[in-house]
């Protein structure tokens, strides 16, 4: 795949506020914060999507991923907090490596203001049962 400004962020090449960093996982705060403390986790392996992701660094992020969640709602004091993971342009994906988002939420808005805070549409369907059986025995086959 073609190399993202990710991985010139992991090798140095171009400068971060890193906050962890493994044989594996590379974590930093995203330069354009939807409030204080949104960072960034990224495998170290260059895959656009999570789906292209290796086994092996899926469990690595996996691995690594509640303790810096944890860490972010420490450091930041915030209450709450959202994990983003975007894959493909028509779900919001700009940087073509796949990249979790770990965005804080705070009680009062003003205290995370450093950008408008993740707003979130969710304007819920129904399943309908029979195309859930048919939908679920679908996917159920394709797991690998
Ligand atoms: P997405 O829309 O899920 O692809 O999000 C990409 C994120 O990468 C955005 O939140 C950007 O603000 C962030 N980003 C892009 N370039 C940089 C950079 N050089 N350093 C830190 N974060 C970045």
């Amino acid at each position: 795949m073609a190399e993202t400004i990710f991985s010139k962020i992991i090798r140095g090449e171009i400068p971060c506020h890193k906050v962890y960093e493994d044989d594996r996982v590379f974590a930093f705060l995203d330069i354009g914060p939807l409030s204080r403390g949104h960072t960034l986790v990224i495998p170290k392996e260059a895959a656009a999507t999570l789906g292209e992701l290796s086994d092996e660094s899926a469990a690595a992020i996996g691995r690594v991923l509640p303790r810096l969640c944890r860490a972010v709602m420490k450091a930041t004091g915030a209450t709450a907090y959202n994990v983003l993971q975007n894959n493909g342009a028509a779900a919001h994906q700009a940087v073509f490596h796949v990249h979790f988002h770990i965005i804080p939420r705070y009680e009062n808005a003003a205290e995370g203001s450093a950008g408008g805070g993740l707003g979130i549409r969710w304007p819920a369907g129904k399943l309908d049962s029979t195309d859930g059986t048919q939908l679920a025995a679908a996917i159920a086959a394709h797991v690998a």
